[in-house]
């Protein structure tokens, strides 16, 4: 378990806003070890690249000094290994293994939340590294304040570095990510097709990569190219999952009018002209693609207008996605903040 994931690297990982900020920090850090941010502290969400990025600066520091002793441990790792070692009375031989190293990389260190010897025997490792000016890098899905029972000397030692957090990748990222993916994979995928499957999962990486998976198996099974219309079919159920979640028309109204300055009851109101039109029908084919309700009712949201208003308007805007770049710049906006 001391082992990095090969795939891990700064080349492989892609960066845009939601994660620069730490990726600068973990390349200063590759770079100057054991100097300006320590220790690193990286945090957010489930999927978003936390253990990834840590790994890079292990790659990096491997690179450059072959014979440098890198320790990664799932913090859970270091939680078992304590304890086999005061079982096994092996105490001397588990300090050596965390004591010694050049860079010790600690992932999803809340998990030693509420746990006092756990934190105590930490607390000891994190001096001796520090004081030898060796490197420590922790991930955990909070800031160090978060964690239950943390001890306040480690809450205070965890500040003394740098403390970053990784937001969730915006669909541009997202785009990126999975080209980049596609790419090592010596996959063929089209642009549209791209964008089309970065904007149907939500925020998470690792179910950004799983939606690709599913494409890719759904090809080989029918014997297909990927392309637009088989990814539709190959992600019909994850769309399931989303419209789920609750998302209410009302909620879309309100976004899509807000975005092309126009107002609620004119969305549901019969005016015709242009700059209400397209909100509209916009509207109503997000309300048709990211929720469960049926035309008729769609239709009754909008001012009781008629179910054929209704489909026709998503016929309408999914044709133009295909070729007005406007349309399809505003759709794909609204289809991300309305995913948030
Ligand atoms: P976390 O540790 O935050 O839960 P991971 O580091 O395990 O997330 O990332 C989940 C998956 O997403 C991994 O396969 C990782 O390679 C990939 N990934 C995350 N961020 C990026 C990125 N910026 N560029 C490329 N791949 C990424
Ligand atoms: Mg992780």
């Amino acid at each position: 378990d001391l082992r990095l994931n090969e795939k891990y690297t700064f080349d492989n990982f892609i960066q845009g806003e939601g994660n620069k900020l730490a990726a600068g920090a973990a390349l200063a850090v590759a770079d100057n070890p054991g100097t300006f941010y320590n220790p690193l502290f990286i945090f957010g969400g489930v999927g978003l690249g936390k253990t990834h990025l840590m790994q890079t600066i292990g790659h990096q520091m491997l690179a450059e000094r072959p014979e440098a002793k890198v320790v990664y441990i799932q913090s859970e790792t270091f939680v078992n290994d304590f304890i086999n070692s005061i079982k096994n009375k092996t105490q001397d031989k588990f300090r050596e293994k965390y004591r010694t190293a050049d860079l010790l990389l600690v992932d999803d260190i809340q998990f030693f939340a509420k746990k006092e010897g756990i934190q105590e025997e930490f607390f000891h490792t994190f001096e001796t590294l520090y004081n030898d000016q060796k490197q420590i890098v922790m991930t955990s899905d909070r800031l160090p304040t978060e964690i239950p029972d943390l001890s306040e000397r480690l809450v205070s030692r965890f500040a003394w570095g740098l403390q970053v957090e990784i937001t969730p990748p915006d669909l541009e990222t997202r785009i990126a990510i999975l080209r980049k993916k596609a790419e090592s994979e010596g996959l063929e995928i089209d642009e549209s097709t791209l964008d089309y499957v970065a904007s149907q999962v939500d925020t998470n990486i690792r179910e950004l990569e799983g939606a690709l998976v599913k494409v890719q198996a759904q090809a080989t099974i029918q014997k297909q190219d990927i392309n637009i219309g088989l990814a539709r079919s190959a992600l019909a159920d994850l769309k399931l999952v989303q419209k789920s979640r609750g998302l209410q028309i009302s909620k879309i109204q309100e976004v899509v009018a807000n975005y092309f300055q126009t107002s609620v009851p004119d969305l549901k109101g019969k005016k015709r002209v242009r700059q209400i039109v397209i909100p509209r029908q916009i509207a109503m084919y997000l309300s048709r693609e990211l929720t469960d309700a049926s035309l008729p009712k769609i239709g009754q949201e909008f001012g009781g207008k008629d179910h054929t208003t209704v489909m026709h308007a998503c016929d309408k805007i999914a044709r133009q996605i295909k070729t007005d770049t406007e349309i399809k710049s505003a759709v794909s906006d609204l289809r991300q903040m309305l995913e948030r």
